[in-house]
């Protein structure tokens, strides 16, 4: 299976999602909160697609792609999971450079917040990724899919029902 930018962020968010995810068992249709996360995309700036391009690449989706200054551009509703985006960003770089595309950066843009953070590549960073290459791929080849982490982040998760439905039958 090609590893994409999602399942870097899900790695960092929970492994439990990365599998569900990874192995065909998709909520998000369902979920408000991602349609509402789409959404900001369309609404805060509706210009934007005339700007930027959209990428795809090895697997990777880019939605805001300044080519002109090599800037990626990723809308994110909630800095909650900052992490994983930071991490889904530098994976976009790495598959970029990969391509022949060097010396890209990342922006990190959260409307609601009004926040940006900037995300850079280092040598480390790449040698993380090749790690984390290697440990996604196992993980979502795995047969026994991760426990719920009672984390929370989970009354956010498009997996919740899914993933508390029996717990909350027996409570
Ligand atoms: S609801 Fe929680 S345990 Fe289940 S997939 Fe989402 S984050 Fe992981």
């Amino acid at each position: 299976m090609q590893i994409t930018g999602t399942h870097f962020n899900y790695y960092q968010v929970c492994k439990r999602k990365l599998w569900l995810f990874a192995n065909g068992i998709n909520m998000e249709s369902t979920s408000d909160l991602v349609y509402d996360g789409k959404l900001i995309h369309e609404t805060s700036y509706p210009q934007r697609s005339e700007r930027y391009e959209e990428v795809e690449i090895d697997g990777i989706k880019i939605d805001y792609y300044d080519a002109r200054n090599k800037v990626i551009h990723e809308i994110k509703r909630s800095d909650k999971v900052e992490e994983a985006h930071v991490w889904q960003v530098k994976y976009y770089i790495y598959i970029l450079e990969r391509n022949g595309i060097d010396g890209a950066t990342g922006i990190l843009e959260y409307p609601e917040l009004k926040k940006t953070t900037k995300v850079n590549l280092t040598d480390a960073d790449r040698q993380k990724i090749k790690e984390l290459e290697e440990k996604i791929a196992q993980l979502i080849s795995s047969d026994n899919c991760p426990p719920v982490i009672n984390a929370k982040i989970c009354k956010s998760c498009s997996y919740y029902d899914f993933c508390y439905v029996e717990e909350e039958k027996d409570s």
